[in-house]
């Protein structure tokens, strides 16, 4: 039998953290917990990940730094926008395959994931839920088919501590939509309506957000025509959703060539 895959959880006691480590564990044998870090300093540092995961032990003490070199042969980050730009020059420096849940990355960021990708497998999703990766082929061929006499709106709601937005399985579905529609998101997104806004142009595409309680993802893309309209809405009940499709990216990163991958590449889906 092939060996596990090693594998770190990075911000192993944040809310998708803790999901992530579960789905390691129940991912055994194919899988095995080599790490879990925090940030220097955090209270869990120190302590088991297992049971800070509402598992048993773990026998995984969480380190208040990255993992260490030949540790583990895939990190799993869902920490923070401001850390994915270290982590990745560090993973490429270890040629350690990557996987990132972390949204709104900035352009940094994003140029570290394409230099890291260079010298060692990289997964990037905004969303790792399956379902919401199959409605992204749903809204880019339903927005090919309706063509322009359908307006295009996208709203998505999260829990109070979410702290970007909009979510970055919004921008991903209107990257789907702008795609299938033939515009440019950049030219035609629109964030905010405030005010005499005067009419809606016909290419535009509305995101907008919801804030509160413990929503854990909510997704629509509305097609509004005259007399009609399509609604294609993605509801996330447990982050252990995204946890179980990021394990899954590990498991399919591990044996990969250096690149840049999303979940179509690790689910095989052909658009
Ligand atoms: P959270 O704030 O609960 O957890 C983040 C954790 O990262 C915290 O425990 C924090 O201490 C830790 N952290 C910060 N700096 C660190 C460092 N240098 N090293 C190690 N750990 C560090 O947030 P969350 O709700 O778990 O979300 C985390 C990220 O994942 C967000 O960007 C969120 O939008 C994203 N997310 C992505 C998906 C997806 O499918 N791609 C799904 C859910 C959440």
């Amino acid at each position: 039998m092939a060996r596990p895959v090693r594998i770190a959880v990075l911000g192993a006691d944040g809310r998708m953290g803790r999901a992530l480590v579960r789905a390691v564990l129940a991912a055994t044998p194919r899988a095995v917990l080599a790490a879990a870090s925090e940030r220097p300093g955090h209270v869990s540092v120190g302590k088991d990940a297992g049971v800070l995961a509402g598992n048993e032990r773990a026998g995984v003490e969480i380190t208040g730094a990255l993992p260490a070199r030949g540790v583990a042969d895939v990190w799993i980050d869902f920490t923070s926008a401001s850390v994915t730009e270290s982590v990745a020059q560090t993973a490429a420096a270890h040629g350690v395959a990557l996987v990132v849940g972390t949204t709104g990355l900035g352009t940094h960021a994003r140029a570290a994931l394409d230099v890291a990708a260079l010298r060692i497998p990289v997964v990037y999703a905004a969303n790792y839920s399956v379902g919401v990766n199959v409605m992204l082929k749903l809204v880019a061929d339903a927005a090919r088919a309706l063509g322009p006499d359908y307006d295009l709106e996208i709203v998505e709601a999260h829990h109070r501590g979410k702290k970007d937005a909009p979510s970055g399985t919004a921008l991903r579905l209107a990257e789907a939509a702008a795609e299938g529609a033939g515009r440019d998101l950049a030219a035609v997104a629109r964030y905010a309506r405030h005010g005499d806004i005067g009419a809606r142009s016909a290419t535009e595409i509305g995101i907008q957000t919801i804030r509160g309680g413990d929503v854990v993802g909510d997704h629509t893309v509305f097609f509004l025509g005259n007399g009609d309209r399509i609604e294609i809405t993605h509801r996330a009940s447990t982050r252990d959703t995204f946890a179980v499709g990021a394990v899954r990216a590990a498991l399919w990163v591990a044996g990969c060539q250096p690149g840049l991958y999303d979940m179509r590449n690790v689910l095989g889906l052909g658009f």
